[in-house]
């Protein structure tokens, strides 16, 4: 087996690569463009500096790939408004803390008594529930089809136990809708896709075969090494100079066609399709996953119902995560960046989130 973090193997990669973007180029006319739509990727891509190496030669955007990020701006109001209930517990993953509300935070609330916990599995917090009996625990389910399965497994286990106090607020959202969406967006200008590949181990390659068949792209599955990720982008060139268009899986070492057949079954089982909004695309046709009437005790929106009207991104102090997540502007683009929004002063969930663009933009690719 190759050893994919060899320095010298990523030089020769790079090369190629270099060579394959420049026949791209005179078969476009111009400078090919490929977009990441997965924030791990995104930061992959920020950290090893592959965007400014190659930007002579290859335009290198990113999508909307950070579930916190894409998550709308009502979602995060409710569950603020969700964290004043008395009684409740806010169980999270630790990037949802500091993305900024309408008018609050959960960081701030925490600072006005609420309470906030943050976990690193769903699981954990389904024993915290079993262990403060008195207490509400709602465990807050953000992410893509990667980590659906184990808040699933988390309703399941509670269920087990016996549990009337645990529940989840799902924002759930699934990754093959918002391609979709994107993909009908006549002026997106990507000339393919780089695929994630921990959201295709659970969903198969297959569940993204329509990008080629249906909108006539290219895409590549790819791991998360810088590697990985040179080498997804030079199947995706070979496609553009050949004018080819198909769904390949460039991440054999985990993906397979169908996917991970038992993970997809306690999500169906748990959570059933619905029409949610995005941050950016507003209402998207079933790409989100809402508690199925099975276990709908476990729901916490039906539990604590806190109902807000869909607010407009741009309204959130001229913040513009909503073109940043289409792919429509860089970060460097918005006039907030490394101004008014820092990591220390984040305005936005993308300068918040350790998956948003905004971030890794600032960390690694500012001069
Ligand atoms: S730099 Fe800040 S304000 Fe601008 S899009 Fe990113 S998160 Fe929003």
């Amino acid at each position: 087996m190759i050893n994919r973090n060899d320095p010298e193997i990523g030089k020769r990669v790079l090369q190629k690569l270099t060579g394959l973007a420049d026949r791209a180029a005179s078969e476009l006319g111009r400078p090919p463009v490929l977009m990441e739509i997965c924030g791990t990727h995104t930061v992959a891509i920020s950290r090893s500096g592959i965007r400014s190496l190659l930007k002579e030669s290859l335009v290198l955007k990113s999508g909307p790939g950070c579930p916190v990020c894409v998550t709308d701006q009502s979602d995060i109001d409710r569950i603020i408004l969700l964290s004043r209930q008395p009684g409740v517990v806010i169980a999270t993953f630790g990037d949802m803390l500091r993305v900024p509300g309408t008018n609050s935070s959960l960081e701030q609330e925490r600072a006005r008594q609420a309470k906030v916990e943050i976990f690193y599995s769903p699981l954990e917090a389904v024993d915290f529930a079993e262990k403060y009996p008195g207490e509400q625990v709602i465990f807050l389910g953000i992410g893509f089809e990667t980590t659906t399965p184990a808040i699933a497994l988390s309703i399941r286990q509670a269920e087990k136990q016996g549990l009337s106090n645990y529940s989840v607020f799902s924002v759930h959202k699934m990754v093959p809708p918002v391609m979709k969406v994107l993909l009908s967006d006549p002026e997106l200008g990507v000339d393919g896709f780089i695929l994630p590949g921990h959201v295709c181990t659970i969903t198969g390659r297959k569940a993204f075969d329509f990008i080629s068949a249906e909108y006539n792209k290219p895409a590549v599955i790819a791991g998360f090494e810088p590697v990985d990720v040179l080498e997804a982008a030079c199947l995706l060139l070979k496609q553009i100079i050949d004018r080819q268009a198909r769904t390949v899986n460039g991440y054999t070492r985990l993906v397979q066609e169908e996917g991970n057949q038992k993970a997809r079954e306690i999500m169906d089982q748990i959570f059933s399709p619905a029409d949610v909004y995005w941050r950016g695309f507003g209402l998207v046709e079933g790409s989100g996953l809402k508690i199925s009437r099975d276990y709908e005790d476990f729901d916490a929106s039906l539990r604590f119902p806190a109902e807000i009207n869909p607010v407009s991104p741009q309204s959130n102090f001229g913040c513009a995560c909503g073109d940043v997540l289409k792919g429509k502007i860089n970060p460097g683009d918005c006039p907030l960046f490394a101004k008014r929004c820092t990591p220390l002063w984040p305005v936005g969930p993308c300068m918040v989130s350790s998956e948003g663009a905004c971030a890794a933009y600032y960390q690694y690719e500012l001069s």
